[in-house]
């Protein structure tokens, strides 16, 4: 089996530094070494190696541009990569690469392998066994679980089993016969939340300079019904700017129409957002607006395109 191991960076190949862990060539590359399955582990370093609070919508596409120029090499690949911005890798991975054949499973861990009792050497083993045997998509590896990528997010700061993901039955990974790359080119994106009487200016100015919204809103899909939410909504609507409305909950989702107070969101046109997380609602938004056809982009924003929700 040949595999291929893409090391972005990240907890799991930092070692630690006077001004805390920092990313360092080799960790990832000498534990490798050590593991007999690693001689079938090709890995390719993607300069500079970050925290992953580092990543941009360029590095995501670098990514998938390196797993679509070895797809058909390769049995499988491996991406390490930093945790606090994995869940918008995965998701963006998701939405990027359409009629993957083969499984990517991306993995990290909370302690570096330069640590002992360290969580990386569990998850990148694991990480590699799923890579021979998962099926096409993209999939995390962490604490012992297979989680979708296009559904997971990161529910813990410290602890090991630091991912959480609602399960489904839509494989995370949009079919075709064939591998299509769907570039990531640069947008703005506007990620806000709904509160008790916040500041509404910034949703103002995001409406009407930005080229989409993210907006949690409370519940399954209420929002506080002012003049001034209603006019940044209208000043999106009116700009064409997709609004995808997510729910501030962790569980369950939104539900637009449950109730009279989300006739606001209803009203100008904010996109159910159902039970995305707002990684994925925000990685959609990013692919989305890649694209050139406005036909296409409403298309394929008014579906689950990999599972991102439970349609
Ligand atoms: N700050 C680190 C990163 O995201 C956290 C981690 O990898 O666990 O790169």
């Amino acid at each position: 089996m040949a595999l291929l191991l893409i090391h972005t960076g990240g907890t799991i190949g930092m070692v630690a530094s006077d001004a805390g862990f920092v990313p360092q060539q080799g960790v990832v590359e000498d534990f490798l070494a050590t593991l007999p399955e690693g001689r079938e582990v090709e890995t390719l370093r993607l300069d500079p190696l970050i925290d992953s609070a580092n990543a941009t919508p360029a590095d995501w596409d670098r990514i998938a541009e390196t797993i679509a120029a070895r797809h058909d090499r390769c049995d499988g690949v491996i991406v390490t990569h930093g945790t606090d911005t994995l869940a918008y890798t995965a998701g963006a991975l998701c939405f990027a690469l359409e009629g993957l054949g083969k499984p990517v499973i991306v993995t990290g861990s909370m302690l570096p392998l330069s640590v002992e009792g360290n969580d990386g050497a569990r998850n990148l083993r694991d990480a590699i066994a799923a890579a021979r045997t998962a099926t096409p998509g993209i999939w995390v590896q962490f604490a012992r679980r297979l989680l979708h990528g296009a559904r997971v997010r990161k529910s813990h700061s410290r602890a090991f089993d630091a991912f959480a993901a609602d399960p489904s039955d839509i494989p995370p990974c949009q079919p075709g016969p064939h591998l299509i790359r769907h570039p990531v080119r640069p947008a703005r994106i506007a990620v806000l939340a709904v509160a008790p009487g916040a500041e509404e200016s910034l949703l103002d100015h995001a409406a009407k300079t930005c080229d989409g919204l993210v907006l949690r809103c409370y519940g399954s899909g209420t929002a506080p019904d002012t003049p001034g939410l209603r006019a940044a909504l209208a000043a999106a609507q009116a700009r064409a700017v997709p609004v995808i409305g997510v729910s501030q909950c962790p569980e369950g989702g939104m539900a637009l129409g449950t109730y009279a107070a989300g006739a606001v969101l209803r009203d100008h046109g904010v996109i159910d957002g159902r039970d995305m997380t707002p990684e994925s609602a925000y990685t959609k938004l990013s692919h989305v607006l890649s694209l050139d056809d406005p036909q296409t982009r409403a298309a394929r924003l008014s579906r689950s395109l990999c599972g991102e929700y439970t349609p």
